[in-house]
């Protein structure tokens, strides 16, 4: 058996596409959180911590075939809720065995961040802890409190302001759809208007595709949320680019989105916003909602 096939991961790993090149380590298994409602990427699986000595272990197996690796990528739904304490041991141990590791990157939400003191910010800077990926979803604060996501755009704004003056790097999300139908104009204009306060390197946009396990599911069923058609995804996709004015990359090019999008902001904009103009010209309602029909899985 290949070693590789020993190292401890628990159920679907996701990490985000700018981390395709991290090696990929799991410290955490499952989200501390576990109840926004249009989620079901962590199934039934309970937050719990990964020992240390199955994490040297893994680490172990990793220098085997990457000793020169550069940048780790801790799996699991939020990594950045690990104290403070643990984090620094992470990252030393992450260096005896990888001493040319210079970045270390992971999920974060917002409430792992307000749980750190600004000090302590700071001093996981300085040993590589660096590119958070935070779930953001969305700026729109109806949407935030009906989907339970557990924070709000202000505290988004706090938090990610820590992170600035930190110096931590952070990839911020966008979720369309999210809303709900009727309502994606104004969470696209909520939503730059947050993101234009901060300054996420990257915004990783994604699309509302919801799969019977998630709580939204019920409630769909229940006729208290209606899901936004395709074409109205697209407008406050439109909308959301338009109204950003900040300068970072834009990457919605992932299985949920119905019409893949990559560039540079500012740089990119006028064309971003030609390939959503052919995209509303080309396709009706029908085929983009056939398209999120046809994923099984994200
Ligand atoms: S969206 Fe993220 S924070 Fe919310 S339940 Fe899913 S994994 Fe946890």
């Amino acid at each position: 058996m290949d070693d590789l096939e020993l190292l401890h991961f628990t159920g679907t790993v996701w990490r985000p596409p700018y981390e395709a090149h991290s090696v990929l380590l799991q410290t955490t298994v499952g989200c501390t959180h576990h109840a926004c409602k249009f989620c079901s990427l962590y199934g039934d699986l309970k937050f719990r911590l990964s020992p240390m000595e199955e994490i040297e272990a893994d680490l172990k197996i990793i220098a085997g075939h990457q000793p020169r690796a550069r940048r780790v990528f801790l799996v699991g739904a939020n990594p950045f809720a690990l104290s403070y304490e643990r984090l620094v041991r992470l990252a030393d141990r992450i260096r005896d065995y990888l001493p040319k590791v210079q970045t270390i990157g992971m999920f974060a939400r917002i409430d792992d961040i307000a749980r750190k003191s600004d000090g302590q910010l700071r001093e996981l800077r300085a040993r590589g802890i660096t590119g958070l990926s935070i779930g953001t979803e969305t700026g729109d604060d109806p949407t935030l409190a009906f989907m339970h996501k557990g924070h709000t755009a202000a505290e988004t704004s706090t938090q990610c302001r820590r992170l600035d003056e930190a110096g931590i790097e952070y990839y911020l999300t966008y979720m369309t759809g999210l809303a709900g139908a009727g309502n994606g104009e104004r969470a696209a204009r909520a939503t730059a208007a947050l993101f234009n306060e901060l300054r996420p390197y990257i915004i990783g946009v994604v699309s509302l595709t919801l799969f019977p396990e998630a709580p939204l599911a019920a409630e769909v069923a229940a006729g208290r949320f209606v899901e936004a058609g395709e074409r109205e995804r697209l407008e406050e996709l439109r909308t959301f680019i338009a109204e950003l004015t900040i300068p970072t990359t834009l990457m919605g090019h992932t299985v949920s989105n119905a019409v893949p999008l990559l560039g540079r902001l500012p740089e990119d904009r006028a064309r971003l916003l030609g390939e959503i103009d052919d995209a509303l010209a080309r396709f009706s309602e029908e085929e983009l909602a056939a398209y999120r029909r046809s994923i099984g899985h994200l």
